[in-house]
């Protein structure tokens, strides 16, 4: 009786608790292991970006590290209202004159708000150079590309990606 139960209950246990965790590391896998992490008040977007905080924090050559600098890549903008063609007015459904587009509000332009980028780290060396790093734990996507250069056409900066391969930090 005890040898069965024995045999049986850890392959049981094992059984559930595989069942149990399966969801969690399908979340984690596609997601690249983008978990969240919170430190000293600060919350990085993954566990290698934190890992990467910790590296330039002993880093002798670093002077500074501001944690996820943000910029703006696209200016807020303009467009002609699609409501009311740009005019401003559109006739009233009760009197048939012309009233405030209820849109633009008679401004006959709507303003968008743009587009800011958050990057990981810009990091100041001792001899004053700059850098602005993306830590990358997956494949690069067409957002991300797209926000890279909307970010280097912006600031004329060459955007850093550091990537961890065989426990070394890698840069691209
Ligand atoms: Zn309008």
């Amino acid at each position: 009786m005890r040898k069965s139960d024995e045999l049986r209950n850890p392959q049981k246990i094992t059984r559930s608790s595989k069942r149990a965790r399966a969801p969690r590391q399908q979340k984690r896998s596609r997601n690249f292991n983008n978990k969240k992490i919170e430190h000293n008040g600060i919350t990085y977007d993954s566990q290698t970006e934190f890992l990467y905080h910790q590296y330039l924090l002993k880093e002798p050559a670093v002077k500074t590290i501001e944690v996820q600098p943000t910029y703006q890549i696209i200016e807020p903008y303009k467009v002609v209202c699609k409501r009311c063609a740009g005019t401003g007015k559109l006739p009233s459904k009760k009197t048939g004159n012309p009233i405030n587009c209820s849109l633009c509000r008679g401004k006959t332009k709507r303003e968008k708000g743009g587009a800011i980028y958050t990057a990981d780290f810009k990091v100041t060396y001792i001899d004053g150079y700059e850098e602005v790093i993306d830590v990358k734990g997956g494949p690069v996507t067409d957002v991300f590309s797209l926000r890279r250069r909307l970010f280097e056409a912006k600031t004329g900066i060459e955007l850093i990606i550091i990537r961890h391969k065989n426990n070394e930090w890698i840069r691209e």
